[in-house]
């Protein structure tokens, strides 16, 4: 199988001078994004919506299943367990997913209520409900018996923790990129680029051209660590298997009696899944992190033994979705450290200015980047357009020591 991306190792390489034949010239952008997964076409997008002469290179494109971004959807949650900062920019991302449905005609979101539930005590639902509760929503904590109810494929204990958010929604991931993709259109070189770092811009290399940009965005996803070795330590790449269960009883799981439901069976023990919105059985998954790999091994299948957790989930707490397993894919997580140098919440994205260079780096993944795709695609070009514009400090990398 080819594996262009693997071949094409970034050499970053901090040089005083553009060596260039006399009289020879070197076609020019203004800021180069390196990497068109959901948060590179986001950039780009925002970028060339600003009116930049913006340019993106990525060798693969939407259906190919490597990297983090493939797949058919994401869940998006507007009230966020990881952190309650981040329910604006679920909301600015909202807007974005709204404006790229209007001018596309296409749909992005299908809303879905988001049931979240765990032992008593949970800290997710705790967190879940908190972040509700801080941006004055009604409180959504609702009992074990309500949803069992309402959602009859499901068999919550009675004493378990329970809420159920409204605002959120299936997000068509592989869509959104086609239409975000297709929007730059030939501005999109799909080519692997390595970056030579000049002082006044950064000299991006394909096998076909040399492109000098005055700016670069990398949103390398799992590769980011290989293109900056600096920030390898604060990244953790992690093979994340899904599975498509065919459900029990199938009435039960479609999307009007079926909600986005996360799972927290104890520490270290989440399951995820959806409504069955493609007719092909009901998508579930570990959220705790699989085991360490590196960024191009992602084309061993899932196997029964990574998606046995999910299975004995489906069985003892949604009967009615669980199943044989229909379907299978591999998809890479690439976690962020906590900070060591200013506290931060949890395992934050990293979205920021590289030091002492003309590069801007982003990775926003931790298994639950992709709903603010549009909101951080924004944050990047603005970064890029504005000198003066500063991320949120929970995003800087200055709250790891290693860049303080
Ligand atoms: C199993 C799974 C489930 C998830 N579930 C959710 C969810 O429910 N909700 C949610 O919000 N998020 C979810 N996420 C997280 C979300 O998908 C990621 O945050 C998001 O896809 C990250 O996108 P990215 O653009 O940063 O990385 P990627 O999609 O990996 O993009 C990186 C790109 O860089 C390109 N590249 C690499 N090297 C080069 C080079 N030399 N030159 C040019 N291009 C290069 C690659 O080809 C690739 O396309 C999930 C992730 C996974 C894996």
């Amino acid at each position: 199988m080819e594996r262009p991306i693997d071949g094409a190792r970034y050499i970053l390489h901090c040089v005083s001078v553009v060596r260039r034949g006399e009289g020879e010239a070197m076609q020019t952008c203004d800021v180069a994004v390196i990497g068109l997964g959901l948060m590179g076409s986001a950039a780009l997008d925002a970028l060339l919506s600003a009116g930049v002469d913006a340019l993106g290179f990525d060798p693969i494109g939407p259906g190919d299943n490597r990297g983090s971004s493939h797949g058919s959807c994401r869940v998006f949650r507007r009230f966020n367990f990881e952190n309650d900062n981040y329910t604006d920019l679920s909301d600015a991302a909202l807007a974005g997913w709204k404006r790229l449905e209007s001018d596309s005609g296409e749909t992005i979101l299908i809303p879905s209520p988001v049931l979240e539930a765990g032992r008593p005590g949970s800290p997710m639902v705790a967190a879940s409900r908190a972040a509700a509760l801080a941006k004055g929503h009604a409180d959504p904590a609702w009992s074990a018996a309500a949803a069992n109810r309402e959602f009859p494929a499901f068999a919550l204990p009675a004493d378990w923790d329970v809420v159920v958010q409204d605002g959120g929604a299936i997000l068509k991931a592989e869509v959104a990129l086609r239409i975000t993709r297709s929007r730059a259109n030939e501005r999109v070189f799909p080519e692997a680029a390595q970056i030579d770092c000049r002082p006044d811009g950064v000299l991006v290399r394909t096998k076909t051209r040399d492109i000098f940009a005055r700016q670069a965005i990398l949103a390398l996803g799992p590769w980011l660590g290989r293109a900056l070795p600096k920030i390898a330590p604060m990244l953790e790449v992690t093979r994340q298997a899904v599975g498509w269960f065919s459900a029990a009883r199938p009435e039960s799981v479609s999307p009007d009696r079926f909600p986005l439901f996360i799972l927290e069976r104890g520490p270290n023990d989440i399951v995820y899944g959806f409504p069955d919105f493609e007719q092909r059985g009901v998508k579930a998954a570990p959220h705790n992190h699989g085991p360490k790999v590196d960024a191009d091994d992602w084309d061993r299948p899932a196997t029964d033994a990574e998606l046995m957790q999910v299975g004995n989930a489906l069985a003892q707490l949604v009967p009615g979705a669980a199943g044989p397993i229909v379907d299978r894919d591999i998809c890479l997580y690439t976690n962020t450290a906590p900070a060591d140098h200013r506290p931060d919440k949890g395992q934050e994205f990293i979205i920021d200015r590289w030091p002492n260079s003309r590069l801007i780096v982003a990775s926003p993944c931790s298994g639950h980047g992709a709903k603010f795709a549009p909101a951080i695609g924004e944050k990047l070009a603005r970064l890029a357009i504005d000198p003066t514009y500063q991320v949120e400090p929970f995003f800087q990398l200055s709250r790891y020591s290693a860049f303080a």
